[in-house]
């Protein structure tokens, strides 16, 4: 494309779906190679340790559901990024619009002077997010970013202070993200101070909840709500905030009626209802979003990772008479919806809608975790199956007991890593497998990467 080309509009020509490199395993030296460590140890050399990489081999090229390495090594992909490219990796028409907005302007700060693609993003943001009323949305560049913001219009429009989060939560690395954050190692540990006026409260983890997973949402819900009444006082909540299914904590979707009673005890408290969908947003789940599943409608939608197939992007949307009440200049930051970014998000969002992801996220739970249950059924290590769509997990655990079991996870991971297959680990205990495909992977790869996981537990 030379800079004499039309831009591509918000409903442009598809570019061809063909792969560019082929969608399949292929491992030409062990893993990592001799090329990709010798890349580690100028990694150690020049890279601090706490930057870790879950596998370390140096990726040159990848394309849809596989990642090649330096050694010329093609893995299968269940990790999408942490669950960033939905759309599959250097989606063709993502490059195709970030290569010709490269060629025309590549900042001038929408702080500075605006251009369409930023507001393009917002109002596809208000139409696409639950809910039918009116909303706003504004652009920053990380997902903690965006619950941050949250939290700061959040109390800004109800004059309030405290912040209630949940174990197991995931919410970022920032000061005040990593303060909603749950887990310690490796999070928090040594990091502190931490921000003020952030609750904990118990969820709905239906695995492990005492009186067994058909009791967990209500009886989860009744704790949490008669917890915030006895410590905080309702009327002090700004908050709530909540990923619809915990991610870093190891995909634990919340029992159900969790959620909504949730929801509705905010609606009855003047207090907002803050959903984390940094992770499960964008198709992801099956749903666009997975509030929808329960027909919880927030307050306030973070979003980031899977909204520009890897641009750096996030973004903030809620409800029109919340985010109108901060002041003018009050919300912002010089990258924020930069407009590479905002050009891969459009196309991503077209990506998802004409290519129903939505419909390929579901045909991957449906392949996924009945091939799992059974494994389950033989492998007494597993004790959990669970997830949504594409976002689907197995908790490990000894053999007869709910006792975590994040050596094992570690080692089946490490297994499959040499065998060529991305996978992820999870969870407070560590010991959760996560899997997070790209939605456009093949199904024969998808397959194929069941079939190693499972010669993982038997191997
Ligand atoms: C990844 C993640 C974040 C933080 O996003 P960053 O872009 O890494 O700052 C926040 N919340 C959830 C649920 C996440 O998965």
């Amino acid at each position: 494309m030379t800079s004499q080309d039309p831009a591509p509009t918000v409903t442009g020509e598809r570019p061809p779906a063909e792969p560019r490199l082929p969608q399949e395993r292929r491992l030409v030296t062990e893993i990592p190679g001799p090329r990709s460590q010798e890349l580690h140890k100028r990694r150690t050399a020049a890279v601090p340790p706490g930057v870790g990489s879950v596998l370390p081999v140096y990726v040159t090229d990848a394309d849809g559901g596989v990642v090649v390495d330096a050694d010329g090594n093609s893995l299968i992909d269940f990790g999408s990024g942490i669950a960033v490219t939905n759309v599959g990796n250097a989606n063709p028409r993502v490059a195709a619009r970030v290569k010709a907005q490269a060629d025309r302007f590549t900042h001038t700060c929408f702080m500075v002077a605006p251009y369409e693609s930023y507001v393009a993003v917002c109002e596809n943001l208000n139409r696409i997010t639950p809910g039918d009323h009116e909303k706003r949305s504004f652009l920053v560049n990380s997902g903690a970013e965006a619950v941050e913001n949250g939290v700061k219009i959040a109390r800004y429009a109800t004059g309030r202070q405290a912040v209630v989060v949940f174990d197991h939560g995931y919410h970022g690395r920032t000061l005040l993200t990593m303060t909603l954050t749950a887990k310690n190692l490796p999070y928090k540990h040594g990091f502190g101070p931490y921000a003020p006026e952030v609750y904990r409260m118990p969820l709905a983890y239906p695995y492990r909840w005492p009186t067994g997973p058909e009791n967990c949402g209500p009886e989860a819900a009744a704790q949490a709500i008669d917890q915030i009444g006895k410590q905080i006082g309702a009327t002090n909540v700004a908050a709530l905030v909540i990923e619809p299914i915990q991610g870093e904590g190891g995909f634990i979707e919340p029992a159900p009626g969790f959620l909504p009673a949730l929801a509705e005890f905010c609606r009855a408290n003047g207090i907002l209802f803050i959903a984390d969908e940094v992770q499960t947003g964008f198709a992801r789940t099956g749903d666009m979003f997975a509030c929808e599943h329960e027909g919880v409608v927030p307050d306030i939608v973070a979003t980031a990772k899977g909204i520009a197939g890897g641009l750096p992007l996030a973004a903030v949307t809620g409800r029109a008479d919340i985010m109108d009440k901060v002041h003018g200049g009050g919300l912002g930051g010089t990258y924020g919806g930069n407009p590479l970014a905002c050009e891969a998000a459009l196309a991503v969002l077209e990506e998802i809608e004409e290519g129903k992801l939505t419909e390929r996220a579901r045909r991957i739970g449906e392949i996924m975790l009945p091939r799992l249950r059974v494994l389950a059924e033989n492998r007494p290590e597993i004790g959990d199956v669970r997830g949504r769509g594409a976002m689907i997990a197995i908790e490990l655990v000894r053999p007869g007991t709910k006792e975590p079991d994040p050596e094992l996870t570690a080692r089946i991971a490490r297994r499959c890593h040499e065998q060529g297959l991305l996978v992820l680990t999870a969870g407070t205990y560590g010991n959760v497998l996560r899997f997070l495909p790209p939605l456009v992977i093949p199904e024969g790869l998808l397959t194929e990467g069941l079939d190693l996981l499972e010669a993982a537990f038997t191997g």
